[in-house]
């Protein structure tokens, strides 16, 4: 097939790309390069630097390309409550371009990067596709008002589409911004430069760590799934970690025990998040693979920012 991923350069969509590529697809990419390394992508990945709201320049791609993935988004949900606008103009702005152009160019399938964030704070755990979204930062809003474009853009124009809600992702080569670092990342570089784990709030919290192998098995499997009637399906792990857990994990894995410091005064989120993966299981044949203590391995192995010296 011929695709197009959006994003191409960043943590998820090279992951992707690369995937994609090794199964034999032709594979464009277009980032604008604010958080992305085209250095990640594979050479016979053509990457294009623009931005996802540049139409014209999203019509030249897309010509003859059968399937869309679209991950181009600003990530940061600390950050989006700073730059709520930012976030709109990006993560909706350009959400809403790329599908007018894929309806003018009359590509047959988008595959959207959605986030387990949408959910924010419920009662009922495991979080499953049926329960009403309560979006807790414009990062939130901004992937469900995406997923909304894209479903009903797609339904009008004769589009398929499918938005996978992504959980809390991690792998190797996840970026390791100074500030609002992901937190696998932050606590292995935390762990492993003798620093301390700084834990937001007291540690309670958990969420459903999902490896990037993983998350790229279920974008591949929507390229061919029928998608289910509303169009979401949860990405997760299925298990839900306390950060506490998590930080016990890091020691476990990199061998060195440090006592983490609670930041109570810094609010952690919602508390408890964890994917029902009935439905991934159903529509995309899913299941993770990989555990997280697996996982941290992987990174400490192929990550040579966590390297021991
Ligand atoms: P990332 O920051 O590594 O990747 C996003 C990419 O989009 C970057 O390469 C960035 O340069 C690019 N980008 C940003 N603004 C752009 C613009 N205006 N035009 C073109 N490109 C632009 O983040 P990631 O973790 O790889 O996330 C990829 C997608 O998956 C995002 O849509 C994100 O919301 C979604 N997601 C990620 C997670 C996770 O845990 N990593 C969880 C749920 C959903």
């Amino acid at each position: 097939m011929n695709i197009l991923v959006t994003g191409a350069a960043g943590f998820l969509g090279s992951a992707l790309a690369n995937r994609l590529s090794g199964l034999g697809h032709t594979v464009r990419g277009l980032d604008d390069l604010s958080a992305g390394d085209p250095g990640r992508l594979a050479n016979n990945i053509l990457l294009t630097r623009g931005d996802v709201n540049d139409r014209p320049k999203l019509w030249s791609l897309l010509q003859g390309v059968e399937c869309v993935f679209h991950l181009a988004a600003r990530v940061s949900v600390p950050e989006s409550v700073l730059f709520p606008r930012d976030y709109n103009t990006v993560n909706v702005g350009g959400t809403v371009s790329l599908m007018e152009a894929v309806r003018d160019v009359g590509v047959q399938r988008v595959i959207f990067a959605s986030s387990g964030a949408v959910y924010g704070e419920q009662g009922a755990q495991p979080m499953h596709e049926g329960l009403a979204p309560h979006p807790g930062s414009p990062y939130a809003v901004s992937k469900l008002a995406a997923e909304y474009y894209v479903r009903t853009i797609g339904q009008l124009v004769g589009v398929t589409t499918l938005s996978l809600r992504v959980f809390n992702a991690y792998g190797p080569g996840q970026p390791l911004p100074a500030v609002h670092a992901p937190v696998i990342a932050r606590f292995l570089q935390q762990a492993l430069s003798g620093g301390s784990l700084v834990v937001a709030g007291d540690g309670r919290q958990t969420r459903d760590y999902v490896y990037v192998d993983d998350v790229v098995d279920a974008l591949v499997a929507a390229m061919t799934a029928t998608p289910p009637a509303d169009g979401v399906v949860n990405v997760g792990s299925g298990q839900s970690t306390s950060v506490r857990q998590l930080a016990e994990a890091v020691a476990t894995a990199t061998g060195v025990r440090i006592e983490p410091l609670y930041r109570v005064s810094e609010a952690p989120g919602v508390s408890t998040m964890r994917a029902d993966l009935v439905l991934a299981r159903t529509a995309l044949g899913f299941l993770p693979r990989i555990s997280l203590a697996d996982g941290l391995k992987q990174i400490l192995v192929q990550d040579p920012r966590f390297r021991r010296a």
